[in-house]
């Protein structure tokens, strides 16, 4: 960090990498709760951020993000896509004409992403969603942010993953798994697992 609009690009880039590379899986996890379609809509959804977004490197953080934000909304068909879009949206907001990002943009970056989901899907933690990662990801890493960046995003994910494992036990209240009612126990939600996926590429990528 700082992350530079090129490094940006190539985040990105290992988002749509990492997703499709777990597109059957998101996909199981979406035909036991769903309608076996979330690995194949954000693959399909990142393919056409990579096309769009690839010769931005020259264009600032918050047109590049509210370029992904966008490009999803219009590309996803299913309920991830106005969520997903909608967060990288409010991204680009927070970094609106920076060329770089820093770790205190990055917090709020997230800050602006859950606030984005939690209005647009009208969801709170607990409803076996994208919140349950992204929520505990975000306490996490302000609770810690003074213990420097390293510490604080490595235990920011384990608090995802903490939270994303958690949504096998609970009851799903929003979107298609919530028609399941208790009969949705025991699975694990597949957009708080591809979330985590997200959260772990950009971590990993800062990271190193
Ligand atoms: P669809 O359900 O339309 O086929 P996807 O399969 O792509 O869309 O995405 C399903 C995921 O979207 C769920 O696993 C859940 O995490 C998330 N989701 C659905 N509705 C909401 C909501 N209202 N708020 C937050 N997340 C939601
Ligand atoms: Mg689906
Ligand atoms: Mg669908």
């Amino acid at each position: 960090m700082p992350v530079t609009a090129k490094e940006l690009i190539e985040i990105l880039r290992d988002i749509y990498e990492n997703i499709s590379a777990n597109k059957e899986y998101l996909t199981q996890l979406d035909s036991a709760i769903g309608d076996a379609d979330h690995g194949i809509n954000l693959t399909k959804g990142f393919k056409s951020v990579m096309e769009k977004i690839e010769n931005m490197g020259d264009k600032d953080c918050g047109s590049i993000l509210k370029t992904v934000g966008m490009t999803l909304v219009s590309t996803v068909g299913g309920a991830s896509g106005p969520l997903y879009g909608t967060a990288f949206m409010r991204a680009g907001q927070v970094v609106a004409q920076k060329t770089s990002i820093d770790f205190e943009d990055y917090i709020k970056i997230l800050e602006a992403a859950l606030d984005g989901i939690k209005t647009r899907g009208k969801a709170e933690k607990g409803e076996k969603t994208i919140v349950d990662t992204l929520e505990p990801a975000i306490e996490e890493i302000k609770i810690n942010k003074d213990k420097g960046k390293d510490i604080a995003l490595e235990l920011s994910l384990k608090a995802a993953e903490k939270g994303m494992e958690y949504t096998k036990e609970i009851i799903a209240k929003k979107g298609r798994a919530s028609y399941l009612g208790e009969r949705s126990i025991g699975h694990q939600d597949p957009g708080a697992t591809s979330c985590y996926i997200i959260l772990k590429t950009v971590a990993d990528k800062i990271l190193k």
